[in-house]
């Protein structure tokens, strides 16, 4: 018998060392930071300097050692605390752990180290304005002249490239511009000529910015490319699905942060000579988002953990990834409500995050696309696409 729920304690003292740096920060000051144009850069780097933003790449590379299930517990952690670090998704989890894993020795020296310690945040960019989701018809190419890689297209939606000092590229090779995709997927340093950016305006309440790139024969040398392009589909969803791992990571950190909120002014709040928390109107919507939490929780885990020791984790993360959506959307959701009018004011932020939440159900892969892809690998149903 070998099936244990139990974290132990290195994963609780890992949960108690985050909630403990991130409450210093909180939730008023992440909010701050969104609606000044700030960034959250002093939380990143003091993250980084504990070892929390690496806790899950090699250690003779500075990082922890640990795996996805670490990393993932530390992002719910800052969520539920009010402060997630949407790069984590990025930096450690896609860009860390495919350079670890497939690069060359002299990449992962460059780049591992300033990941780990989050003196260098990598951006990933695989989203096109014309594939949208569908990642097969991207149309940035990558092609050879001489000992140089040149690379031309466009990307849409990228986080945090005016944080980051390179982005990982996903292109395809320009002897393959056209049939099934063989990605290839290269760093490009920010400042490299060619690359240039403007920032989306959105809706969302976040210091984390959204860019659309442009990539105008960027010239990079032959070390750009990370891995073989011949194993591209594999190494990059080596990539991939620590992505999903972290998005579900980034949405129960949220949800619990909301329960939290609500559940303690529905413990408070008196309008009828009791608490509204006495009325099963208010506390069976929350008890269900709990029940939702919870469940997406195992989910998570499990699909850190498939990851970590090295099987097949496209199902599990891609669930839980969907399942922490639905958590959050419907625990934000059941959150502002039981704060009545106050769930939409500024001074409260629980209004904040709704499009916070709603955004998690968008990327980093969207609730269609997961559905697509349970019903086509676990229920055998015909490709709908
Ligand atoms: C805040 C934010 C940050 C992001 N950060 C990054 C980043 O750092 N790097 C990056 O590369 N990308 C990033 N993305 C992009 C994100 O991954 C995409 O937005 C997402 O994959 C959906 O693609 P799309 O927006 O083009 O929607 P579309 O592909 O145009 O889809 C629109 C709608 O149609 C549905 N749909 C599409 N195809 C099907 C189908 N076959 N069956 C059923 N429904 C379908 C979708 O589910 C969606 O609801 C970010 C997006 C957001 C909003």
């Amino acid at each position: 018998m070998t099936l244990d729920f139990d974290e132990g304690d290195e994963l609780r003292d890992l949960r108690a060392a985050v909630a403990d740096l991130a409450g210093r920060y909180g939730h008023r000051w992440f909010l701050e930071q969104a609606r000044t144009g700030g960034t959250v850069q002093a939380l990143w780097a003091e993250a980084g300097k504990a070892g929390l933003l690496g806790v899950n790449l090699p250690e003779e590379h500075g990082g922890g050692g640990g795996g996805m299930v670490e990393l993932a517990v530390v992002l719910e952690e800052l969520g539920a605390a009010g402060c997630p670090l949407l790069m984590m998704v990025v930096s450690p989890a896609i860009c860390g752990t495919v350079i670890a894993r497939y690069g060359t020795a002299e990449q992962r020296d460059r780049w591992l180290p300033g990941i780990a310690d989050g003196s260098l945040t990598m951006a990933f960019a695989i989203t096109e304005p014309d594939a949208g989701s569908n990642s097969h018809e991207i149309t940035t190419t990558a092609r050879r002249d001489g000992e140089e890689w040149v690379l031309s297209g466009q990307k849409i939606w990228i986080s945090g490239v005016d944080v980051a000092g390179a982005v990982l590229v996903v292109a395809r090779l320009a002897d393959a511009v056209k049939g099934t995709l063989r990605p290839a997927l290269f760093v490009v340093p920010t400042d490299a000529p060619g690359l240039s950016r403007t920032q989306i305006p959105m809706e969302l309440v976040s210091p984390d910015n959204q860019f659309q790139l442009f990539l105008d024969d960027v010239r990079l040398p032959a070390d750009a490319l990370v891995g073989s392009p011949d194993a591209g589909i594999a190494q990059l969803f080596a990539g991939l699905n620590p992505e999903r791992v972290m998005g579900a990571a980034y949405s129960l950190g949220t949800a619990r942060l909301a329960l939290d909120r609500a559940a303690a002014y529905a413990r408070d709040r008196r309008v009828w000579g009791t608490p509204i928390g006495a009325h099963q109107g208010v506390s069976h919507p929350l008890a269900a988002a709990r029940v939702e939490v919870e469940l997406a929780r195992l989910m998570m885990l499990k699909a850190a953990w498939l990851i970590d020791s090295g099987q097949d984790a496209g199902t599990a993360a891609n669930s839980a990834k969907y399942a922490a959506a639905e958590a959050v959307v419907h625990a934000v959701d059941a959150a502002v409500q039981t704060h009545g009018g106050s769930g939409l004011s500024q001074d409260n932020g629980i209004g904040a995050l709704v499009t916070a939440s709603r955004f998690s159900r968008i990327a980093p892969v969207s609730r269609e696309m997961v559905l697509n892809f349970v019903a086509q690998h676990d229920l055998q149903l015909p490709r709908s696409y």
